[in-house]
């Protein structure tokens, strides 16, 4: 049975024994019940939030020597920009132009994927993509 419901019945019956000082105690009591279910509710949908978070930082791929990152297993390849992502958790794609020019509209970052060590891994990861 709900906790809350339950005392609900318990104020009822308190009432019927006229102990005042007993059905405040049981109101209290039905408040506090009331509070930690707000709590856990509130613990719950945070906890929910950081499993999210922990599954998609998990899948991550991050570059050498340049803040740009790929989800790993992403269909469609999309580069995102690393100091976004740091910074506020936001997955901001960059524009891409000349294969090797990136441009974060958000920070403004501008980076040359040629000028990571990683740059023939990044371009073997969008090979099927027009970057
Ligand atoms: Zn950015």
């Amino acid at each position: 049975m709900d906790a809350i419901k339950l005392l609900k019945d318990v104020v009822t019956v308190a009432q019927k024994s006229n102990d005042i000082d007993m059905v405040q105690k049981v109101i209290a009591a039905q408040e506090e019940v009331i509070e930690l279910q707000d709590k856990v509710f509130k613990l719950q949908k945070e906890n929910n939030m950081l499993q999210e978070k922990l599954k998609r930082s998990s899948k991550i791929v991050r570059y050498r020597g340049i803040p740009l990152i790929t989800i790993e297993d992403d269909k469609c390849k999309i580069i995102y920009c690393a100091n976004c992502y740091g910074k506020e958790e936001k997955l901001i794609p960059v524009h891409i132009t000349d294969d090797i020019y990136t441009y974060c509209g958000t920070c403004g970052d501008r980076s040359n994927i040629k000028y990571s060590p990683d740059y023939e891994i990044i371009k073997e990861t969008l090979k099927d993509v027009s970057i």
